[in-house]
């Protein structure tokens, strides 16, 4: 039974922003972190993305802090006060608007720093004064290294997605940003699961914590709808338009688990008439933002991205999930389909598996202690002919046969397990760059298309001069295409 937040006794500032968030009741992991963080104790939550973690912390952290408003413009009466770190920049950024949101009625001051943005907005801002900074952890120290930011009177911080900043490799750059701050402190550390990793790094930093744990680690949304489907790699992007087109999806997150592999998808997809971007850590900041918010005003229906540049995303209402890739990391699993099935909504996650994702679903698996089913799909027209895949080439058996040369079965000693030999690989020149944006006029929306069109595309994508035919066998026969 969740309570409501008026049981808080949140100041008046704060109850007022958080009704004009629309907000009823608390959240489960809201309903156990306040009334602990309101104490002033040390807090280790276990809580997955979507949870309401943010306003979890933010909240009684925020109520904590009004003893210090001031209407002064004098910088030195705003040092900071709290500092909340984060592995990613959009996720920095979607907290610190958050944040912003509920401090809107108080007089607290709160600014977010990044990289891969210009510094000197950013120390514009610090020199002001500001009572919340809200920060990835490389670009802080480089402020604090140029003496914009000044740490010795922080009192609470928040290491939130604390698994993932480990395996980003951030713990050398904590531990110089901890060694900062004052010992005497609050601190919040908060993370999806509790690995033997983060339980050292609370061991280290954090004093008689309570421990919160809402959901168990692990465990996925009761409101998602989970599907595995078989899909060899050649009909993984054909399996996402037969599940678009019979769900009535509009809007989808597909995860990959490569950088190349996100622009090439986005591209591919793009071009057989789905309004797609992709978000990965290549993509400069302002191409990322605008990516995000593209999506969000609904000019892009598809966003595909990877682990890193998708991590707490708060895009609520995405009503589906599609896993292109299995994750290589049965936690990443949880992180992904935690898109979709937000705050109650209902949400469908697909996976599609190949035959050599076996390994990587039994993690999964394990993980999630359930048995996976792995379902067949049901398209609704044919299979075309001949081999597709994701985009860089395709490949057909018979013209293979045709075009091999007469040999002994000691020169397909190069063909894989499956008996065939790919196709060479000829190096497209736009896999190696980062992905660019062009000013291309929106493509209408692929709902229009149940086939792949090639007319239109979005503003993210590049035309190409060649296009891969999805549900058409090529007229002439090519061994090898290049797409
Ligand atoms: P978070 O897990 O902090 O990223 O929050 C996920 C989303 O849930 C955000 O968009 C919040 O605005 C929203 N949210 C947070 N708390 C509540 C609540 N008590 N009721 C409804 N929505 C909430």
């Amino acid at each position: 039974m969740t309570s409501s937040f008026s049981n808080l006794s949140l100041a008046e500032p704060l109850a007022r922003a958080v009704a004009e968030m629309g907000y009823e009741s608390m959240t489960p992991i809201q309903e156990q972190a306040i009334p602990v963080v309101l104490t002033g104790q040390d807090v280790m939550g276990a809580a997955q993305t979507g949870t309401g973690k943010t306003a979890a912390f933010s909240l009684p952290l925020l109520q904590r802090l009004l003893k210090h408003e001031s209407s002064s413009t004098s910088p030195a009466r705003h040092p900071v006060r709290a500092l909340v770190l984060l592995p990613t920049r959009e996720l920095a950024d979607q907290v610190a608007q958050q944040i912003a949101l509920y401090a809107k009625y108080t007089k607290l001051r709160s600014t977010v720093v990044f990289g891969g943005m210009d510094m000197k907005p950013q120390t514009l801002e610090l020199k002001k004064g500001v009572e919340i900074l809200v920060a990835t952890p490389g670009r802080l120290l480089d402020h604090i290294e140029a003496k914009n930011a000044v740490l010795n009177q922080v009192e609470y911080v928040v290491l939130d997605e604390a698994d993932r900043m480990l395996d980003i490799g951030f713990l050398p750059d904590l531990q110089r940003i901890l060694s900062y701050l004052p010992k005497q402190r609050t601190t919040l550390l908060f993370s999806a699961t509790f690995s033997p990793e983060i339980k050292r790094l609370a061991g280290s930093y954090l004093q008689n914590p309570v421990t919160i744990e809402v959901a168990r680690p692990n465990e996925t949304a009761s409101t998602v709808e989970q599907h595995f489907y078989s899909a060899g790699d050649d009909d993984k992007r054909r399996a996402i338009h037969q599940v678009l087109k019979s769900r009535g999806i509009k809007q989808a997150f597909i995860f990959v688990n490569s950088k190349l592999g996100c622009a090439r998808l986005a591209r591919s997809l793009e071009r057989e008439g789905l309004k797609t971007t992709a978000l990965h850590g290549d993509k400069s900041q302002d191409e990322r933002l605008k990516a995000l918010d593209a999506f969000k005003n609904g000019d892009v229906d598809l966003l595909v991205c990877t682990d890193v540049a998708a991590r707490g995303l708060d895009i609520k209402d995405v009503p589906a999930v599609f896993n292109f890739d299995v994750p290589f990391n049965a936690e990443d699993y949880v992180h992904r389909i935690g898109r979709t099935g937000r705050a109650g909504a209902s949400g469908l996650a697909v996976t599609l598996v190949s035959g050599s994702d076996a390994r990587l679903v039994a993690d999964i698996e394990k993980l999630l202690k359930t048995r996976i089913e792995i379902e067949a799909i049901e398209y609704d027209s044919e299979r075309p002919q001949g081999r597709f895949n994701d985009g860089r080439r395709v490949w057909h058996e018979a013209e293979e046969r045709a075009s091999a040369p007469r040999a002994g079965h000691g020169e397909r000693a190069g063909r894989s397990r499956g008996g065939f030999r790919p196709a060479p690989v000829s190096r497209d020149p736009f896999f190696d760059k980062p992905y660019e944006a062009s000013a291309q006029a929106p493509a209408p929306g692929w709902e229009a298309a149940a086939r792949p069109v090639r007319s239109s595309t979005s503003p993210n994508i590049k035309p190409r001069r060649k296009v891969a035919a999805l549900f058409k066998a090529p007229a002439a026969p090519e061994p090898v295409r290049e797409n």
